[in-house]
């Protein structure tokens, strides 16, 4: 067996072998610890290989899809082998074979893999995301990808460089990532498969055959590297389903310059689709879904995840949501009919993935059918808006479909195919009649009982039926001898602890014929089976567009039930360089202030092209951060087609948005957290073009005050003269304010505070000028630290504030500074004796200074002055 078992195990490669055993799917080895360990089961051993025991674990078959749902949870590929023929089987081969019986090995075989991208279990997926699994190949420098999703048959194809691969991942956020064996490029921990599926030709031949056509070029223009990303996902997809294909539609190109571009670290600042822990809870996408399916809420994330940049086709999604938002009425019908549907596209990528069920052929019955009376009221209605007219024709269409699905199925039809009696009465005379006699045998059997208890005055006497036995007759014990004797016309099967189990000839004559007639009803439901399943199999696409057509109409209805809850408005869209909001809110923060019954205070951003950077000063927690995103949010919703969390808004079209916060916490990656910050802030400085919108938050806090500092004030004069893109940075350097004296398109703001009774009150509302004070340390009792101690540090402060105004402070000197563009590429000028002064500044170590040395060091640095 163990022979057995490794030759299946290097056929896994790296995937986790669920090894049936019986009942059980059994573990052994590494394969037995890694498992026991993610699903927290007993680890046990099992004799002796190499002189080893054998680690072993099993999980019973009947409850694997739970346990195979939290292996894939935590990263694990799962290959699973079966058993392909039963002991009887192997017995008779094994004496074909001249091997004794008794030693004769049931053959195994792996039917599947089960990976996280290529889900098609409805309890394995979870109904609001998409489930994508993305294949990467590299052509010449060039990144191809191709992301499919096996559920829906969605298939599409683009590609990047190799250093906006992670942005690019970021923004599809597949569930696997599969790559050529010795693949260079990230992401950590793919898949790997073998690098010659992965090229041009050998894709472009398999999407060939695949739909049938002589030519690709019926479905758009794919670059080589597209190509060889296909090659590998077509690949991958056929080994992982042993052969089999799921079911793809034709692939679609990605332009990349269609959306709005935003990398890795922008998405997570933002939480569109996850909060910072990781879940969708507190994320834009949880806070804005009113969706009434599973499949609108999967396309409303793949809209928030990538926002267009084409104003018409942002109008077009606009103009549809307000449609919905002036009909309350039929908005409410609409998502009552909406909430009714079955998630039919993921049905149908079961159905031609050859996992499909009665149950899945049901769904696309009942869906296409609402479908059509959706369709029919629509096209009654009056003023429709061009999306929902480009649209309506996707609903209809299957008439003759449905009408054959409702023929045939039952009203509900059960999930497993095995038991038959899904086909509805009526469908097929013939299968009506098989049914009539298994059913007449049925009823003779139950007849039956009733004589022989007559005939033998046992009134315990019953009939009954298991699977070993079949139909029997039992009485208890004490009864049992009379139908012993040999003339009784009763045979003896099985004696149990307190009954007595028989057979009789008549009994077994119609027991034969319920179970012939049934085997042979459930035959022919078999063939009705596959017969439906090829028609919905041969329109697949058509239905697929049905459903695409119906999440994109209930993402239109949601958002409009989102903005009428909210109170939202229709953003003006433009292509000037502005962003003009009026009472603009952090749709999440707002939410969740209103949980507790708090007010979010809204704020004004007019960023236009004689002021549009916005630097923002004033105390921690005053709500910096808030407006920064809510303003970044706010763009990014409107070019996704919702409305927006304010009283007005005006939108220059946003070609990329990057969103960066200063290091704090969040390690990454083994790299200093300020490294990371410089690393992603000289991304935007590549990046950025003039149609960008920046939100810098406290960038350069992760380093010493002097450096800080002067980052952080050599990044806002890039940004202002040389990229010119709109930017809100929020700092806690008051001696970044002087910018403005040197920077004519920057404006000085700051959220306002006041300290009352001694206490501060923090206002979250914005104003213009500078912030006059940090208020720090009211901040730390708010706090709460202590008294002592923040009497301490008051005067210590008041020293150190004294000594700041007599020398000019941390930025005296910066008064001389030649503006960014003049210096940028110049020679180091000799050094001044402002510069002698900074470098010992710079090389001081001011957290190990005590009070008493840091007075001094500012009378040291006055002295080299005079
Ligand atoms: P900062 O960046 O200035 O430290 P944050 O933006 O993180 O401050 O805001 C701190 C907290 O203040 C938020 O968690 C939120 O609860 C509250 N807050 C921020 N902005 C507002 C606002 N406009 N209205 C009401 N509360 C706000």
């Amino acid at each position: 067996m163990m022979e057995q078992y490794l030759a299946l195990k290097r056929e896994a490669k790296g995937s986790l072998l669920f090894y049936r055993m019986g009942d059980f799917f059994e573990l052994f080895f590494d394969d037995a610890k890694v498992a026991s360990d993610i699903l927290d089961i007993a680890l046990t051993a099992r004799g002796e290989h190499d002189g080893e025991p054998v680690a072993m674990c099993g999980v019973p078959v009947h409850a694997a899809e739970g346990y195979l749902a939290r292996l894939i949870k935590a990263g694990q590929r799962v290959a699973i082998a079966e058993q392909t023929e039963t002991p009887d089987e192997a017995k008779a081969r094994a004496k074909r074979e001249g091997r004794p019986a008794s030693k004769a090995l049931v053959a195994r075989d792996i039917v599947r893999f089960v990976t996280a991208g290529t889900l098609t279990e409805e309890a394995l997926l979870e109904p609001r995301r998409a489930n994508l699994l993305v294949a990467l190949a590299e052509v010449r420098g060039t990144i191809g990808l191709a992301a499919c999703d096996i559920s829906t048959g969605l298939m599409v194809l683009e590609e990047c460089s190799p250093q906006l691969l992670g942005a690019t991942l970021a923004r599809l956020g597949p569930s696997e990532v599969v790559v050529p064996e010795n693949w260079e490029f990230g992401p950590e921990d793919p898949a790997r498969h073998a690098r010659s599926a992965f090229s041009s030709d050998a894709g472009a031949e398999r999407l060939k055959s695949l739909h049938g056509v002589s030519t690709l070029d019926g479905f758009g223009e794919f670059s080589r590297a597209m190509l060889a990303s296909a090659g590998g996902l077509i690949a991958y997809l056929g080994h992982v389903g042993r052969g089999e294909l799921p079911f793809l539609l034709p692939p679609t190109a990605r332009e990349q310059s269609r959306g709005m571009a935003m990398d890795e670290a922008t998405r997570a600042s933002l939480e569109i689709l996850e909060a910072t822990n990781g879940r969708r809870n507190g994320s834009l996408v949880a806070t804005l879904d009113r969706c009434s399916t599973g499949a609108g809420s999967r396309l409303l994330a793949e809209d928030l995840s990538a926002p267009l940049l084409d104003q018409s086709g942002i109008e077009n999604r606009l103009t549809l949501v307000q449609f919905w938002l002036e009909r309350p009425i039929e908005r409410a019908n609409l998502r009552d009919a909406l909430r009714a549907l079955p998630d039919f596209g993921r049905a149908l990528g079961r159905i031609v993935a050859g996992r499909g069920s009665p149950r899945d052929l049901g769904q696309v019955r009942d869906g296409l059918g609402e479908a059509a009376r959706i369709h029919q009221w629509l096209v009654g209605e009056a003023d429709r808006p061009t999306l929902l007219d480009m649209l309506l024709p996707e609903l209809t269409g299957h008439g003759a479909l449905v009408d054959q699905l409702a023929r045939a199925l039952v009203a509900s039809p059960p999930t497993e195919r095995s038991n038959g009696g899904f086909i509805a009465e009526g469908y097929d005379a013939s299968l009506d009649e098989l049914r009539e006699m298994s059913g007449s045998a049925r009823r003779a059997i139950a007849a039956m009982e009733a004589r022989y208890r007559d005939e033998t005055g046992i009134s315990s006497l019953k009939i009954k039926h298991n699977g070993v036995l079949g139909y029997f007759i039992e009485v208890p014990s004490r009864h049992a001898d009379s139908l012993m004797a040999p003339d009784s016309g009763f045979t003896h099967r099985q004696t149990m602890k307190g009954a007595v189990r028989f057979n009789s000839l008549t009994l077994h004559e119609e027991a034969s014929r319920v179970s012939e007639a049934g085997g042979r009803a459930i035959t022919a439901e078999e063939a009705h089976f596959e017969e439906l399943t090829a028609l919905v199999g041969a329109a697949r696409e058509a239905i697929a567009a049905t459903a695409a057509a119906l999440a994109r109409i209930d993402v239109s209805s949601g958002n409009a039930e989102r903005a009428s809850e909210g109170d939202w408005c229709k953003p003006t869209i433009s292509n000037a360089g502005k962003l003009a909001i009026s009472n603009g809110r952090h749709p999440v923060v707002e939410a969740a202030l209103a949980r507790e019954g708090e007010r979010f205070v809204a704020n004004d951003c007019t960023l236009q092209a004689d002021d549009r950077l916005w630097l923002i000063g004033g105390p921690n927690m005053g709500g910096k951060s808030t407006f920064l995103r809510q303003n970044a949010l706010i763009a990014l919703m409107a070019q996704a087609g919702s409305y927006v969390p304010a009283s007005e808004a005006h939108i220059g079209l946003v070609d990329r948005l990057f969103s960066r916060v200063g290091a704090s916490d969040n390690l990454a990656k083994g790299r200093s957290t300020f490294m990371v910050e410089m690393v992603e802030t000289a991304a935007i400085l590549s990046q950025a073009t003039a149609k960008s919108l920046v939100i810098l938050d406290e960038v350069g806090r992760g380093t010493s005050t002097y450096d800080g500092l002067a980052l952080a004030w050599a990044v806002v004069e890039a940004v202002h003269s040389k990229i010119e893109c709109r930017c809100l940075f929020a700092t806690h350097y008051h001696e970044l304010s002087r910018l403005a004296e040197s920077c004519p398109q920057l404006s000085l703001h700051h959220v306002r505070a006041r300290e009352w009774k001694g206490d501060l009150v923090l206002l979250h509302e914005l104003a213009e000028g500078p912030a006059d004070r940090s208020y720090g340390l009211a901040v730390a009792k708010l706090a709460g630290v202590p008294a002592p101690v923040i009497k301490r540090a008051g005067q210590v402060l008041e020293k150190l504030e004294a000594a700041r105004n007599e020398t000019g402070g941390l930025a005296a000197g910066l008064g001389e500074l030649p503006l960014f563009a003049a210096a940028a590429g110049e020679a180091a000028p000799e050094e001044t004796r402002e510069e002698a002064l900074a470098k010992k500044l710079r090389e001081a170590d001011l957290d190990a200074l005590t009070p008493r040395d840091a007075l001094d060091l500012l009378y040291e640095l006055k002295n080299s002055l005079d």
